[in-house]
C-alpha cells in the first residue's frame, strides 16, 4: 500500500454559509466519516496544515483583491460577488488555510513524506482568478500550491487534470501563458454550465498556447465519453508534456446523482479516472499525485466516490 498523506484542518468547518447553500461544511463532515467508517482514515498519513506566507498567495493573487476580501468579511458582507459566493467571518482566514492544505499536501509528496496526498479542503477554489473570486472560489488553492511547488522546491513542470463538473476557469487564466504548467479540464459543456468557459479552442495564450486543453462534454455524457477523452486527449498530452508531478482539482458533481450539472459519471467513471491518473504518475513522474478538493455536493455520492479515488490514491 502507497502512503498517502490526509490534508485536514478542523477550522475548515469555520466558513460557514449565512443562507442554505450547497457548500457547506456538511460534506467535510461526511467526508470524514466515511472515511472513518470505511477504515481509510488510519490507513493515511494525517497532516494538518498551517497558514501560508503571505509570498506564497501574491504569487498567484494581487494584494489588492486580498485586501478586498479581507475588508468584505471584515465588514460582515454575505457575498462577494452578488452571487452565490458566500462570505462569513472567519472565511478570508480559512481561504488561506485552505490554501495552506494544498501546499501542505504538495509539500508531503514532494518532499517524500507520502507519495500521494488527497487535501479535504474548503472553500474550493477553482474558478478563483489572480483578483476575482467567484463559483463559491475565494483563492486558487491548486494554483497556489503549484507555484509554491516551482519556487520553493524547484518543481519545473507541473499538470493539473481538474476533472469538476465545471470548467476550471480560474486555474486556466492563471496559468494561460505559462508553458511550464499544463492544464487540463473535462467539464460539461459551457454552452449549458457555469462559468461559460472552456471550449476547445481555449488552448493558452503567447509561450503558453497549446499547454491549455479543454475538453467539453454534452449534457448526459458518462463513464464511456469520459474514458473516451481520457486515453485520446489527456494520455497523449500527459506523455508529451512529461511532468514532475500530478495535481488533480478532484470534484466530484460530475457524479449522476449530483443536482448541480447534467453529466452522468457512476462510481465507476471515478474509479477510471482516479486509477488512470495514478497510472500515469507512475509512468511519468514517480507515482507523485496531490488530488485537492474541488465541488460535489451530493453527500452519498460524494463519499461514495471520494472513497473509491482514496482507495486508487493508497493502491489498495
Ligand atoms: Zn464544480
Amino acid at each position: 500500500m502507497n502512503k498517502v498523506a490526509f490534508v485536514y484542518h478542523p477550522d475548515y468547518l469555520l466558513h460557514d454559509p449565512p443562507f442554505d447553500h450547497p457548500e457547506s461544511p456538511a460534506r467535510l463532515v461526511a467526508i470524514r466519516e466515511h472515511l472513518a467508517g470505511a477504515g481509510l482514515l488510519d490507513k493515511m498519513v494525517p497532516v494538518k496544515p498551517g497558514y501560508p506566507e503571505t509570498e506564497d498567495i501574491v504569487r498567484v493573487h494581487d494584494p489588492e483583491y486580498l485586501q478586498q476580501l479581507d475588508m468584505a468579511c471584515r465588514r460582515g458582507d454575505l457575498t462577494l460577488d452578488a452571487e452565490d459566493t458566500y462570505l462569513s467571518h472567519d472565511s478570508f482566514t480559512i481561504a488561506l488555510l485552505s490554501a495552506g492544505g494544498a501546499i501542505a499536501g504538495a509539500e508531503a509528496v514532494i518532499t517524500g513524506k507520502a507519495r500521494r496526498a488527497f487535501c479535504a479542503l474548503r472553500p474550493p477554489g477553482h474558478h478563483a482568478g489572480r483578483s476575482t473570486g467567484m463559483g463559491f472560489c475565494l483563492l486558487n488553492n491548486i494554483a497556489i500550491a503549484a507555484r509554491t511547488l516551482q519556487a520553493r522546491h524547484g518543481v519545473s513542470r507541473i499538470f493539473i487534470v481538474d476533472w469538476d463538473v465545471h470548467h476550471g476557469n480560474g486555474t486556466q487564466s492563471v496559468f494561460l501563458e505559462d508553458p511550464s504548467v499544463f492544464f487540463f479540464s473535462i467539464h460539461e459543456h459551457p454552452t449549458f454550465l457555469y462559468p461559460g468557459t472552456g471550449r476547445r479552442w481555449e488552448s493558452g495564450r503567447g509561450a503558453g498556447e497549446g499547454t491549455t486543453l479543454n475538453a467539453p462534454m454534452g449534457p448526459g455524457a458518462g463513464d464511456a465519453e469520459y474514458r473516451l477523452a481520457f486515453e485520446q486527449m489527456l494520455r497523449p498530452a500527459i506523455e508529451r508534456f512529461k511532468p514532475e508531478i500530478l495535481l488533480v482539482s478532484a470534484g466530484f458533481d460530475a457524479h449522476k446523482d449530483d443536482p448541480l450539472a447534467d453529466i452522468q459519471l457512476t462510481d465507476e467513471g471515478f474509479r477510471f479516472m482516479s486509477r488512470f491518473v495514478v497510472e500515469m504518475a507512475e509512468r511519468h513522474c514517480g507515482g507523485r499525485v496531490v488530488s485537492v478538493l474541488e465541488g460535489g455536493y451530493e453527500l452519498s455520492s460524494l463519499t461514495s466516490s471520494l472513497e473509491i479515488h482514496i482507495r486508487e490514491l493508497l493502491g489498495a
